[in-house]
């Protein structure tokens, strides 16, 4: 219980940090100094900045000037909260939960930049690749080794052909490096089956998002890009669907679900 507090925690003032490294990485900030909104550039007071619950109490807008205070900001938090409770509260090796914890992170500031700004910065990306390679290579069983170590490049080659063959119009570079990481994350099987499972989730969403977009609620509140309506030529980003998936896959493997990899597998085969 205690420990579920402590991660939940954590998780939340993480997420609030990822809110603030996204946002100033943008504009080029340093990471010192108060928080300012983005609309008027009023200090943001200590009270104002407490995960979730002030953009509740604020109705999702600032004190000072009223403008939309976006929705990425507590679902943000959230999902740190939540990434980082689920892996305190796995049975996994101490070292394993160290390694996981920055992982999340950087998986959901990467999902919350790529969906604001369409572009998955590299710092970010290789650093999960990073990560995600010293998870694969730990505990070092010589007979996995090889096979961990090439799950990477074989989940990232097809996102690099359908970068080159569309020259990016399809898919980014940016996608290609984080398969690359969710192959060292998940394994070869668990990372096939979180990019399949991506694309029939971004399919899902791109058709619902089609269906649904004479209501602004969702560029207003999510901040997609600019007001137009959303048609089969708009650009949606791929890789918050890309983490999602890999989140799904990655907690089912840290719970030992196999149903849920299975059921994923067999649908699509
Ligand atoms: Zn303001």
């Amino acid at each position: 219980m205690l420990e579920g507090v402590f991660y939940l925690g954590l998780g939340l003032i993480v997420g609030s940090f990822l809110n603030v490294l996204a946002v100033r990485f943008h504009d080029g900030r340093s990471l010192g100094g108060r928080s300012v909104c983005v609309s008027c550039g009023q200090t943001i007071y200590w009270y104002d900045l407490i995960p979730v619950l002030s953009w509740i109490l604020l109705l999702g807008k600032c004190r000072s000037c009223g403008q939309d205070i976006s929705l990425l900001y507590p679902l943000t938090e959230v999902a740190c909260g939540a990434a980082f409770l689920l892996i305190g509260l796995a049975h996994m090796p101490f070292f394993s939960t160290v390694l996981a914890l920055p992982i999340a992170a950087l998986l959901i500031v990467i999902a919350r930049y790529d969906l604001s700004h369409m572009l998955i910065p590299n710092v970010w990306v290789y650093l999960f690749a990073a990560l995600s390679l010293s998870a694969a290579l730990y505990p070092m069983e010589s007979r996995d080794f090889v096979f961990n170590v090439l799950a990477g490049p074989v989940a990232a080659v097809p996102f690099l052909a359908l970068w080159f063959v569309s020259r990016g119009a399809w898919m980014g570079l940016g996608d290609a490096k984080l398969a690359l990481g969710m192959g060292w994350l998940l394994g070869l099987e668990g990372g096939v089956t979180a990019i399949l499972s991506a694309f029939v989730l971004g399919a899902v969403v791109g058709l619902g998002l089609m269906f649904f977009s004479s209501s602004h609620l969702l560029h207003r509140t999510l901040g997609v890009h600019g007001d137009k309506k959303v048609t089969m030529k708009s650009e949606i980003p791929f890789g918050p669907f890309l983490i999602i998936s890999c989140f799904i896959v990655w907690f089912a493997h840290m719970y030992g679900i196999q149903t849920l990899e299975l059921f994923l597998w067999w649908s699509f085969w």
